[in-house]
């Protein structure tokens, strides 16, 4: 796991958008983290929400560790990645693929 501080680059209907570097590929990567996801993690009292961003070739996930107050506190690679081919699961990232991110 990497430590990190970085900055918001844009924060527009209380969501937010940052750029973050994945250790594995070196590529710059920018995540949107939804503003319930946000309220749910405050309400919770859970300190850092755990967002994961699917992304290369071959497939790996970059686990982002987002704080309170926005910031990414944490980054690590998972490389061993399996998607349920599940009619349910299908559909849960079709509609994450089709919401308004910002
Ligand atoms: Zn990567």
């Amino acid at each position: 796991m990497i430590e990190t501080r970085d900055k918001i680059i844009t924060t527009e209907k209380n969501n937010i958008k940052k750029l973050v570097a994945c250790p594995l590929c070196k590529k710059n990567i920018e995540i949107y983290v939804g503003s319930e996801d946000f309220k749910h993690a405050r309400e919770n009292h859970i300190f850092a929400l755990q967002h994961i961003h699917l992304h290369g070739s071959p497939l790996h996930a970059l686990v982002c560790f987002v704080d309170h107050h926005s910031c990414v506190r944490a980054i690590d690679v998972i490389q061993s990645v399996e998607i349920s081919r599940d009619s349910d699961t299908f559909h849960e990232m079709l509609k994450k693929w089709s919401k308004n991110r910002i």
